[in-house]
Parts: structure tokens; sequence; C-alpha cells
């Protein structure tokens, strides 16, 4: 399949017809798998001849997502996992023993600084944090014990745009391995792999899903480092359900096309919202005005669907703007074909201390929107008339 284009990739990598020869992409709704034979089932089980077992270890749907994601990510193999979360534990447990280092960002999705502070250093994990655009900072965390570097970009919800092959530069002199968290660029926008990093790590739930339906995640990397995550997997179990596995290969199909919808509706919100006097900030790299305007230009195809704006008067304010839209659906979920808004501080950030939403630059009056697939014109009349009432 490698000689054809994205577009077509994202509709025809992996396919594998049943003997039905069906045309559209089946679904293997089933916990395990049966044999002709005794022998059959003992060389498949101990790996001698290929196929499946049991849908812990791989079934043909999720295998169709993961080569398919793969593809797209210019990855060599993909393992899929039920969510974004259960990616990053599987990236955790299976890299990572006492006494080693992660360096991380502080700008991370809320639950991945919870997992990593609450979680991985039970085990002996030490974790530290720098400001994702501080690569000074990198490279003064970056230590001989440090096995693993993770960081987002573009960040959620503040846009900070990270130099990829910048930071995988200073991973790379020490032995440590990069993993990217990309969900918000997904593979559409942006291929870390081909930018230095070592890992991509995504929540399918997002924008890959695209519709809100279910949730999902992944791991692309080499082969050699998919296998060792398939081990874990194994073991451990967090695998996708081979329904959502066939939600999400739909998902991808139509990807690029929605990510191409959503950029054009947030630069004309962000756009709108730069000139309102109400705003004081707009946190969209899209806009020339924005400090990483330049390095996302240069690093993603486009800049996306998420966007977040700062309104005086901190938390009443931010809530007066949410309570008054009408469309929009008031939820802590992004990369919907719906308008999504939500106040970070008091929900997706809502468990960090005061000092970290501080340290995160999670501000008060900070209102975050996942621009959708709506008509352009209603979704800025929804918010022209949330902030009207302040
Ligand atoms: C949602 C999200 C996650 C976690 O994914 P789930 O599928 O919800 O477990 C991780 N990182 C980012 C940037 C996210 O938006």
């Amino acid at each position: 399949m490698s000689e054809y284009k994205d577009a077509t990739q994202a509709i025809r990598a992996g396919i594998q017809q049943t003997n039905e020869q069906e045309n559209s992409e089946a679904i293997f709704m089933t916990s395990s798998f049966a044999y002709a034979s005794a022998e059959e089932a003992a060389a498949m089980f101990g790996g001698e001849i290929e196929g499946n077992v049991y849908s812990r270890f791989t079934n043909p749907t999720v295998s169709l997502f993961e080569k398919r994601l793969a593809t797209l990510e210019k990855g060599e193999a993909a393992i899929a996992t039920s969510s974004g979360m259960a990616a990053l534990m599987t990236l955790a447990y299976t890299l990572l023993k006492s006494g080693d280092r992660v360096v991380c960002s502080r700008n991370i999705f809320g639950s991945s600084i919870k997992f990593f502070d609450g979680y991985t250093t039970k085990f002996g994990v030490e974790v530290v944090y720098v400001d994702a655009t501080d690569y000074a900072g990198w490279e003064a965390m970056i230590d001989d014990n440090t096995r693993l570097c993770y960081f987002e970009t573009p960040s959620n919800p503040l846009y900070e745009v990270v130099d990829v092959q910048r930071v995988a530069d200073l991973c790379h002199a020490k032995n440590a391995l990069l993993c990217v968290d990309t969900v918000l660029a997904t593979p559409a926008l942006q291929n870390p792999l081909t930018q230095g990093a070592d890992i991509v790590m995504q929540s399918a739930t997002k924008f890959i899903d695209g519709q809100g339906r279910c949730l999902g995640g992944a791991l692309i990397s080499s082969q050699a480092l998919v296998d060792e995550f398939t081990g874990f997997m194994r073991s451990a179990g967090p695998a996708m359900s081979p329904f959502n596995a066939w939600v999400l290969v739909n998902g991808l199909e139509t990807l690029s096309l929605r990510m191409k919808a959503h950029s054009a509706s947030a630069m004309t919100l962000a756009t709108w919202l730069e000139a309102h006097p109400k705003v004081t900030k707009v946190n969209y790299a899209g806009l020339e005005s924005h400090k990483y305007h330049e390095l996302a230009k240069r690093q993603q195809k486009d800049f996306g669907g998420l966007l977040s704006f700062v309104v005086e008067g901190g938390r009443k304010s931010a809530w007066t703007v949410i309570n008054g839209t009408k469309l929009m659906s008031i939820t802590g979920n992004l990369g919907d074909t719906k308008t999504l808004v939500t106040h970070p501080a008091s929900t997706t950030h809502g468990r960090l201390s005061d000092e970290q939403k501080a340290a995160a630059g999670i501000a008060e009056g900070l209102v975050r929107i996942s621009v959708g697939l709506e008509d352009i014109d209603d979704i800025i009349n929804d918010l022209k008339t949330g902030l009207d009432k302040l």
C-alpha cells in the first residue's frame, strides 16, 4: 500500500476481506478463535503459526485499526488500547523500572499528570517536570537515569507548540526515548515520528473517532517497541474492544477532511474572538499574533480544531459565558462534530492543586472551545450570546 498517498491509505490500508468478499470493513466481535485441530491450536498458542488466539492478544478488527493508524502516523507498527490513558499506562509499565527518571512537560492532560505522579512514583520511578518550551530546562533535567521524555504538542488547552526535533535531539544524546502526545493534531496534521520522536501516543477518543462515540487509544512506534508493548498487553489486558476499533477505522477514513473543516472554522472563530473587547487573550496558533505561529506552521499541516480564550473576571465571567450559550454542548470532551465548551479550571484540570494549575497556566477566566462542524455563523452567534452577558 505504500505507493498510495495518505488520503487513499486512510480509506484502504490494512483491509482484508473475509471469504464473504465484503467491501466494507468486517467487525470481528469475538473473544476467542477456534481451530481445525488440537495440533493447530497448539501451534497457534506456541506462536509457530501466525494467527489470532484471544482478543486480549490480537483481533482482526483491532489489527486493521492498528495497521491503518501506523500507516498514517508513518510508524512501523501500532498497538491499540482501551483508551488514551490505557496507552499511557502501557507505555509507562512497559518501559519504566524503579530508579528510572521521566522528564515530563508541565502542560499535559490533567489525568496524565495524575497518572505519572500518583501511580508510577509508587514503583520508585522519579517524575520531574519542565516547561515544555524551555529547552535549557529539558537539557538540565534529562540525566543518565532518564528513560522517557513526554510532552504534548500542541498542548491542551493553551496551544503551546513544542519543537519535536529539538527535544528529540536532547533525549537521544542521553539515550532516552521521546514519546509525543499529539492528540490535538492527529496524524492528519502532524507526524512526530518523522520529526525525531520515538513513540506517538494517541487518544482515539477525540478527533480520530470524531463523533464522540467511544474510547480508544494507541501507541505508534518501531516494530521492536510495539512488540514490547504487545507483551505488556497480553499480560495486563487494557485491550481495545473490536467494536470500538471498527468505529475508529471508519473515523480514520474521514479524519483528514474533518481536520481541514475543524481548522478552517477554528481559524474564523479565533480571529473573531481576538477582536472581541471582552476577550483578553486567544490561544490558537493559527493567529499570526500567537507566540508559536511560525513553529506550528513548520511542524503542522494546519492548526486544528481546539482553541481557548480568557475573559476578564475569572471563574464567574467564564461560567457566565458558558451558561449563556445555547447551541454548544458543555462537556469535557474534545474533537467532536458538535462544538463543545469547557471551563478547564473546574473540570478537566479540576483535580490539580492551585499551585499545579498556576504552573500549568490554567487561569480561572479560561474557556476552551472544541470547534465542531456546525455552520461557523451559528457557532459565532452562540458565543456572542454568551459574551454579551458580560
Ligand atoms: C483525552 C486526552 C487523553 C486521554 O485519552 P482518553 O481516551 O480520554 O483516555 C490524553 N491526552 C490528551 C491530550 C487528551 O486530550
